[in-house]
């Protein structure tokens, strides 16, 4: 018997945002590995094991998942959002590549999720409307030195940002300095975007500009989109701004 090894996108967390196809793939597994608070939001079913394991213990949990697919079983993973942006597929794709053959001969399917920065986006317009990039403002995997020239190279070249992990218990000061940094390359009425718990019961959006941006908005369940010189914010009488970012570039702004 071949096993099946499914890496399922959850979405940001409202349950409408899971897709049928997710859905379905969870419906059908012998047993669910991830992250337990993501595995909470799966509906239990009968005869299913579930194996939740911490948060920073990516690569334990593909290896234990693959070695149970391995077996012939039919296993997902789960991670929020999509599980291919800073989350499980890559960590999966770690394993097979320097894994026993036998784990490359499994059938191994991606299962897309809405991820953070699109699901945060359409709570407040289209700040995601031209050119932007996403990076991880996480350095357990990177040095932070490679973090800064990222933001520096993406401000300048004229990308809307979008930062995830932009800070935790472990990490508290990574955000202030990248706002700092961001400032010295962009006007302070540049738009940013803070996106919390989106498609949760205390999601919060808002929207600040850059000179009085200030790290103590965000947690670890927050996504931040940094505008462009382009980006613009919409004021509306008695509901929140629009913030977007135009579809057109005129200038080549270094
Ligand atoms: N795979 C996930 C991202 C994992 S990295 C995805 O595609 O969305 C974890 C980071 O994602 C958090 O630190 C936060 O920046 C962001 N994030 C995840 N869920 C979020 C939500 N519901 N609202 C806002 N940001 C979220």
């Amino acid at each position: 018997m071949s096993g099946r090894l499914a890496v399922v996108g959850l979405g940001p967390g409202d349950p409408r945002y899971l897709t049928p196809e997710a859905g379905e793939t969870l419906a059908g597994v012998d047993a669910l590995y991830g992250y337990g608070p993501y595995l909470d939001r799966v509906p239990a079913r009968a005869g299913q094991s579930r194996h939740p394991s911490d948060n920073r213990e990516e690569g334990a949990r593909a290896i234990a998942a693959l070695r149970h697919a391995a077996l012939g079983a039919n296993v997902a993973v789960v991670s929020g959002g999509d599980p291919g942006v800073f989350a499980m597929a890559a960590a999966i794709c770690e394993q097979i590549e320097t894994g026993p053959d036998a784990w490359r001969a499994l059938d191994v399917v991606f299962v897309p999720g809405i991820t953070a920065m699109l699901a945060v986006a359409s709570k407040i317009g289209a700040p995601l409307g031209h050119d932007f990039c996403a990076l991880s403002l996480s350095d357990n995997l990177k040095p932070w030195p490679l973090v800064e020239r990222r933001l520096d190279a993406a401000a300048s070249a004229g990308f809307v940002l979008a930062l995830y992990n932009p800070v935790s218990r472990a990490r508290p000061w990574q955000l202030g300095n990248a706002i700092e940094r961001l400032r010295r390359q962009l006007p302070d009425t540049t738009p940013v975007v803070f996106g919390r718990a989106v498609g949760r019961t205390d999601e919060q959006v808002s929207v600040t500009p850059l000179g009085q941006a200030a790290a103590t908005s965000a947690d670890m369940a927050t996504l931040v989109i940094v505008g462009t010189r382009e980006t613009r914010v919409i004021a509306r009488p008695g509901r929140s701004p629009l913030v977007y970012t135009p579809r057109a570039t005129a200038e080549v702004s270094v």
